[in-house]
């Protein structure tokens, strides 16, 4: 199909809201005279939600409302349905009377099976499908070892991720103008859904705390938060692993719904480097999210199953009320439940306590990792099925990169170093506030005296932990041994 050639064009926006910088968008912009945009509602996804008030549903409907007014200042809108998508999207290119459907790159098993559905329909109706790469800086495999392999390990694929973008002159970060001509954005049809005219309610979903937590949507909340970022970006290294203190970026959730660029925060990033370690740590950070994608396309059998699949063979023993115990935080380890009850309230967990949390679940409680991942992804806002995945096995010891076995996180000591004085801990487990410091990260040790002083009594005002950290730290090294041995 020759660039520019084209009458009309229909965008499908997924995981990619926004105008700004948009391969996808620019793409259907750059082909066609006339451009339609729409998001579907994918009832594949939305119907199989545990819950109706779900923090990221209406991220995506904030996200579309403000997408809505940008597009429709150039003239255009989104047309939005609460629908299937493999059959939505080749209905609405039927109905428009589009000769192509534009959309970016997905990467997850599901979506490139849907994507080849809703290809194969537009296929059999002579409407073309195109999709660019946006998500990721590198893809699939286009960062490859000197023996033409995949990486498996994370630091050499960084290193070379970074070489072949020095080496490209960065071609990869160029950004893509949003700048379509005078009516070449469409409206949406009369009688289509509008955002404004598909509430939530009308797809049985509810509105969440998101307002109320202070997380700002759209293409200007993912700027409002990058804005408070950048001044902190230089102390990030030293900042990042503290949960009571500001240090990351908490741009995740745009990240995962595409409401910032990508290429944007690595040119940030980039530019930032030389002079600062932060930016530099930062950065590889974003280079750890391009290495789960690239794992997740190339070894789809991750889902589900152990990266490294000797690791198949564990045996967990899988204690319902153990699982029960770390979802409900109480498990009478305060970091660990102060952790739970983050997540629970405003969907987003530090990193350094996603390690935690995952950790004590797999080698504390000896549960199987795929029951921690599943929770994390009905209440995480920034679920990512690749990046989720890989936290949960690097954790777990079953995924790439991993840390060998036998170094087990002591939730103990995870606690005394990352938040020293409690403040995070206290945070979140009111009832430990009057703890002393000397306890706060093991709170059956304090003696009954202390406990009424502190108006905490272990067994009634907070749990007595549920299993010993040094017991269960020799059964799962045994657990992990006879997986490996048997083999
Ligand atoms: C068990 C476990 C599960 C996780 N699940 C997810 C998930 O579902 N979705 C998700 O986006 N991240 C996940 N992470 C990675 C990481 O915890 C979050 O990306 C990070 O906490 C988000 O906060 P931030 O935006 O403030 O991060 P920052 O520290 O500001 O980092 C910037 C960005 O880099 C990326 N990033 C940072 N660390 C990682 C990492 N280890 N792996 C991949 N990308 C990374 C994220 O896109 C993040 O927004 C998981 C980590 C673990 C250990």
């Amino acid at each position: 199909m020759t660039e520019a050639a084209l009458d009309s064009a229909l965008f499908w926006f997924r995981r990619d809201l926004r105008a700004d910088d948009n391969a996808g968008l620019g793409a259907a912009l750059a082909a066609a005279r006339r451009v339609w945009c729409a998001f579907v509602f994918d009832r594949a996804i939305l119907d199989r939600l545990p819950s109706r008030a779900d923090r990221r549903v209406e991220f995506i409907h904030e996200s579309l409302l403000a997408l809505d007014r940008r597009l429709a200042a150039a003239g255009g809108g989104v047309v939005v349905c609460h629908a299937d998508a493999r059959e939505a999207i080749p209905s609405l290119a039927r109905s428009l009377g589009v000769q192509a459907v534009f959309a970016n790159h997905d990467y997850e098993p599901e979506a490139i099976a849907r994507d080849q559905a809703v290809a194969d329909a537009l296929a059999a109706e002579g409407i073309g499908f195109e999709t660019r790469k946006d998500q990721v800086v590198f893809e699939r495999r286009e960062v490859l070892t000197g023996g033409g392999t995949v990486f498996g390990v994370f630091t050499p694929y960084r290193n070379a991720w970074l070489k072949k973008l020095d080496e490209s002159g960065a071609r990869e970060l160029a950004e893509v103008p949003f700048s379509p001509a005078p009516a070449q954005l469409q409206p949406p049809p009369p009688g289509a859904l509008r955002p404004d005219t598909l509430p939530l309610e009308a797809m049985g979903f509810e509105q969440t705390n998101l307002t109320e937590l202070g997380i700002p949507a759209g293409e200007e909340g993912a700027r409002t938060l990058l804005d408070a970022f950048l001044p902190r970006i230089d102390r990030y290294h030293e900042r990042r692993d503290f949960p009571a203190v500001k240090g990351p970026s908490y741009l995740s959730v745009h990240l995962r719904f595409g409401t910032v660029p990508l290429r944007r925060l690595v040119r940030l990033a980039r530019e930032r480097a030389a002079a600062s370690e932060g930016a530099r740590v930062w950065l590889s950070e974003l280079v750890w999210r391009d290495f789960y994608f690239m794992i997740l396309s190339q070894h789809p059998h991750v889902v589900g199953g152990a990266w490294k699949r000797v690791y198949d063979r564990l045996a967990f023993e899988d204690d319902p009320a153990l699982f029960a115990a770390w979802c409900e935080a109480r498990t009478g380890y305060p970091i660990v439940d102060a952790a739970m009850r983050q997540l629970h309230r405003t969907g987003y967990m530090h990193n350094r306590l996603r390690m935690i949390v995952a950790s004590f679940l797999v080698k504390d409680l000896l549960v199987d990792w795929r029951r921690g991942e599943r929770h994390f992804a009905d209440h995480l806002n920034d679920f990512d099925l690749a990046a989720n995945n890989g936290g949960w096995q690097w954790a777990a010891s079953t995924g790439c990169d991993a840390q060998p076995y036998f170094r087990i996180f002591n939730p103990v000591s995870q606690s005394q170093r990352f938040d020293p004085d409690g403040k995070f801990i206290r945070r979140y487990l009111p009832e430990l506030d009057k703890v002393p410091v000397k306890y706060i990260h093991a709170p059956w040790t304090m003696p009954a005296l202390e406990q009424r002083m502190a108006g905490c009594t272990i067994g009634s005002d907070y749990p007595a932990p549920v299993v010993d950290h040094a017991v269960q730290r020799v059964r799962a090294l045994a657990m992990f041994k006879a997986a490996t041995t048997d083999a």
